[in-house]
């Protein structure tokens, strides 16, 4: 069955769902977005969604024609009508249909979709077995251009580094800032563990403040463990004891090889094993269903 698309408060089928091509999120990349899970019925962490996607919202001036509580329903009918108990959310907010000048003040009214699809990521083999990474010479756009807080519809920075990845053969690639600092990778957060210590890079270096990374770093300092906030360079990825990424579609996967260097002793290491299932635990746990 063809997943139901909403689009501006109708449910068409996948193979209906059309918007127009003067809208200002296919012609500008106008837009901003959440990806969001649903694991057995709940939809995990809803609250800081739909918060990050009114601040990317706020930043850029966009307005969403809902009010929260409307998108929040139409999001949780959009997911029962899809019937999906494990399921992959993809909210988009565009600035809607203009004319072909960039002004958005031609841009009347935002166009909210709402697909509720799978997603896998990387198959469950690597969540125990590791992957190898490689550092992209795609830098980070700075700050003062945009900020990386606001998640945007042009993802060409990330899709530029996917591709170096692609091309190297791995399936994911760091990006640094332009002073050379480590930022997060195409679409996930970056961690590293050293001396029995967490650490990742703090949110100026910049970052998207990614929920996933939110969630890890509260079960570790649950879990007794020191989370730091701080500059990480690439020597510090190479030489930490284990690394791993999170984000909404690969949740935590464990990193075994960073631009050809052994990570640790080149297995995922504990402290990312420990934390893999701990965050299962809560996500499959966290809230209650929308089917009960
Ligand atoms: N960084 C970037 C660039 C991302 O696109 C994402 C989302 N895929 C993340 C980090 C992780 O954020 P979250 O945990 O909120 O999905």
């Amino acid at each position: 069955m063809e997943p139901e698309v909403y689009i501006d408060g109708c449910l068409y089928p996948k193979s209906k769902a059309k918007i127009s091509v003067y809208d200002h999120g296919l012609l500008y990349g106008d837009g901003i977005f959440e990806g969001i899970r649903v694991y057995s019925g709940r939809i995990f962490r809803f609250k800081e969604h739909i918060d990050r996607l009114y601040e990317s919202a706020k930043a850029i001036r966009l307005r969403i024609p809902l009010s929260r509580e409307e998108l929040e329903q139409a999001v949780v009918d959009t997911v029962k009508a899809n019937g999906m108990k494990d399921a992959y959310i993809r909210l988009v907010v565009t600035r809607g249909a203009g004319d072909l000048g960039i002004d958005p003040k031609k841009c009347s009214v935002g166009s909210v979709i709402i697909i509720v699809d799978k997603i896998k990521l990387y198959d469950e083999k690597l969540y125990q077995q590791g992957i190898a990474i490689i550092t992209a010479s795609t830098r980070r756009i700075s700050p003062d251009m945009i900020s990386q807080r606001v998640k945007s519809l042009n993802y060409l920075n990330s899709i530029t580094a996917k591709m170096e990845a692609d091309l190297a053969g791995v399936p994911e690639s760091l990006m640094l800032n332009a002073d050379g600092y480590v930022c997060e990778c195409s679409a996930d957060n970056i961690f590293i563990v050293r001396h029995g210590e967490l650490l990742t890079p703090s949110p100026e270096f910049p970052i998207l403040l990614g929920i996933t990374r939110a969630v890890v770093m509260g079960i570790a300092a649950k879990k007794g463990l020191s989370v730091r906030e701080l500059p990480l360079t690439l020597c510090d990825v190479y030489v930490a004891d284990e690394c791993f990424l999170t984000g909404t579609g690969a949740e935590l996967i464990p990193v075994i090889s960073v631009d050809g260097r052994e990570i640790g002793n080149g297995k995922p290491g504990p402290v990312a094993g420990m934390l893999l299932e701990e965050f299962r635990t809560l996500r499959n746990s966290e809230g209650a269903s929308l089917f009960d």
